[in-house]
């Protein structure tokens, strides 16, 4: 493939819409999908993102899953005054340690390690989840929050 940049293909201005949740979540926003093998042929990547502006109902939505890809999980605040605030607290297990996210941050999850649920424990402002992987260019492969499956659920 040409290594050049070609802005007809390679800027995404209009995101997908391919994630199916596993149920109704109120307080979060359909996730968008940024950047993947369908929106950019050969880019190799998957990027979601989307918004909590509410706390979530039910707090507990993304379950216990693992992927074959490395993946890093992006909390991201929206206080202008204190970019480093997240507006929420959030326990996420990875790898079977609870982490309690309530700053902005960012979370390397090496492939193969188990991880979920993730579960909103308070919510003060809204914030943005992203999913970025490297390697894995479509939803098949990323299943980014377990969405395809649950803990005990064949794929
Ligand atoms: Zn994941």
């Amino acid at each position: 493939m040409p290594k050049k940049f070609d802005a007809k293909k390679h800027f995404v201005s209009k995101p997908g819409y391919e994630v199916i949740p596993p149920m109704v979540v109120k307080g979060r926003n359909h996730a968008m999908t940024l950047m993947s093998n369908a929106l950019v042929p050969g880019s190799n990547f998957y990027i979601e993102t989307g918004w909590v502006f509410a706390m979530p109902d039910p707090p507990t939505h993304i379950f216990e899953h693992s992927h074959d890809y490395d993946e890093i999980v992006i909390h991201l605040g929206t206080d202008p005054k204190n970019q480093e605030e997240l507006g929420g607290v959030i326990e996420f297990v990875v790898g079977g340690q609870p982490l309690i996210i309530d700053k902005t941050s960012a979370v390397y999850v090496p492939k193969g390690v188990s991880h979920g649920p993730l579960t909103w424990k308070k919510f003060t402002r809204p914030h943005l989840e992203f999913t970025i992987m490297v390697g894995a260019g479509s939803l098949a492969q990323a299943d980014p929050g377990g969405h395809e499956k649950r803990k005990g659920q064949k794929k």
